[in-house]
């Protein structure tokens, strides 16, 4: 993969508003069998705010990506977009886009540490003995993934096609019609009547 820095800037953070502090770095990447995505990250060393995203460059149709989760996929690239819906069935995890979700460009090992740390977070914010207990068993059960020790399905559904499982392994489908309009896609809902 080769990336090029495309275009770096010091910008007021859009959430402190502390002006020349915060630094946005362009980037684009070219994902073999896949294209060009400009990949975006935004830093504020003031207040924390961290928030990236990907744009393909190269418009796609809809599409749900299934791989199998296991030692030898691990290094397998994934492009998720900001409207892409990420699902581990096994584990028990989702993530749908919303306002604050983030593109990104990673492997399937990014992908299950990312899901790590929002179990911790989740884990944090849990108080009965229940949610603690469920919560646990997830983030052992995600750490066995990433060892190579046990297997899973990791889902990727994108009603703009904008995402991508790059691997000979991937089963690539269309989404059907009535899943595609269950699917958010990280845009607020506005009622047309
Ligand atoms: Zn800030």
């Amino acid at each position: 993969m080769n990336d090029e820095t495309i275009n770096e800037m010091i910008i007021k953070c859009p959430v402190c508003g502390i002006e020349g502090v915060a630094k946005s770095i362009m980037k684009e990447l070219e994902i073999p069998h896949f294209g060009q995505v400009m990949e975006t990250t935004i830093q504020c060393p003031s207040c924390g705010f961290r928030h990236s995203d990907v744009i393909a460059l190269e418009q796609n149709d809809p599409a749900k990506y299934v791989l199998e989760i296991n030692k030898n996929t691990m290094s397998v690239r994934v492009v998720r977009s900001q409207s892409a819906t990420v699902i581990i069935p096994e584990a028990g995890v989702k993530v749908e886009p919303g306002p604050k979700s983030e593109g990104y460009v990673t492997n399937v090992e990014g992908v299950l540490t990312r899901f790590e740390d929002a179990v911790i977070k989740a884990l944090n914010l849990f108080e009965d003995e229940e949610s603690q207990k469920n919560a646990k068993a997830t983030l052992e059960y995600i750490r066995e993934l990433k060892k190579g020790n046990e297997t899973a399905t990791l889902i990727i559904l994108d009603p703009f096609g904008q995402s991508n499982v790059v691997s000979d392994s991937v089963e690539t489908f269309d989404i059907p019609e009535e899943e595609l309009r269950e699917l958010k896609t990280g845009f607020a809902h506005i009622e047309d009547n």
